[in-house]
């Protein structure tokens, strides 16, 4: 397994001048050869001024969101290809905000996951269940449907699989250490199945008010290789805190 993955979701923040301070100051934080990976996702019109910023650092760029259509009348959307050709790395795929906020389907998130692969990225493909799924008992169910039907056809790629509670993303109310872990290990167990020893190899994130006070209760769970950071990503300090949080205990590759 390689080193844990520490993701900075930025969502719709940030100016150009604003992410230069940003990333200058991080590049200072993670020095040379940081102990854990660490991917950084700005908004579209952050990503050429980021990706000239990252580029030759240990700092990979990652996209929020790609359209799984390599180009043609879409207003308003980037393609992968796009992404790619701007030398992203990863790119968020599923996240809750954009399944919930505008109606995307597990087919499109689907096609997205496909359209990564193809373009040499590696998608961060979001599942989680909201509040009242995990009341009525139906967590793992949702979780399972979202797998399915992102990697139901038997490809697997370069992946990583960010299991966020719906309920816990922008609330300051994190799920549970141990539920975080029990999900992970189903998740992992579903992959393995599927995929054999390329299936153990994914690395899962946890996502959902991650902060640096309580990064370690995540990032020491034995199924969880990394995390998804929105709102305390926003400040490059907090930010390097909770990726640091993911080298206790750990191998540093
Ligand atoms: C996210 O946007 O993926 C996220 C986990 O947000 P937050 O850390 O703010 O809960």
């Amino acid at each position: 397994m390689s080193k844990a993955l520490v993701a900075a979701n930025w969502k719709m923040h940030k100016t150009l001048r604003e992410t230069e301070e940003y990333l200058r100051r991080l590049l200072e934080l993670v020095g040379d050869e940081p102990p854990v990976e660490l991917a950084v996702c700005p908004s579209f019109t952050a990503l050429a001024l980021a990706a000239r910023l990252l580029s030759g650092s240990p700092i990979a760029l990652g996209a929020q969101n790609g359209h799984p259509k390599k180009e043609g009348a879409f207003t308003g959307e980037v393609s992968m290809y796009q992404l790619a050709d701007l030398g992203v790395r990863y790119v968020i795929c599923g996240h809750s905000e954009r399944r919930h906020l505008f109606g995307e389907s597990d087919a499109f998130v689907a096609e997205k996951v496909r359209a990564a692969w193809i373009h040499g990225l590696t998608p961060i493909l979001c599942v989680g269940e909201t509040l009242e799924e995990r009341q009525g008992g139906r967590a793992w169910e949702v979780v399972e449907r979202q797998l399915s039907s992102a990697l139901g056809d038997g490809l697997l790629g370069p992946l990583v699989i960010a299991y966020e509670p719906v309920w816990a993303i922008g609330t300051g109310v994190p799920a549970h250490p141990h539920d975080a872990q029990d999900m992970a290990r189903r998740i992992r167990a579903w992959l393995s199945e599927r995929f054999g020893g390329k299936g153990a190899e994914v690395r899962i994130q946890y996502g959902g008010s991650v902060k640096p006070e309580n990064a370690r209760e995540f990032l020491g769970l034995p199924e969880i290789q990394g995390a998804l950071v929105g709102g305390a990503s926003l400040d490059p300090e907090s930010f390097w805190r909770i990726a640091l949080a993911a080298t206790c205990g750990r191998p540093s590759s």
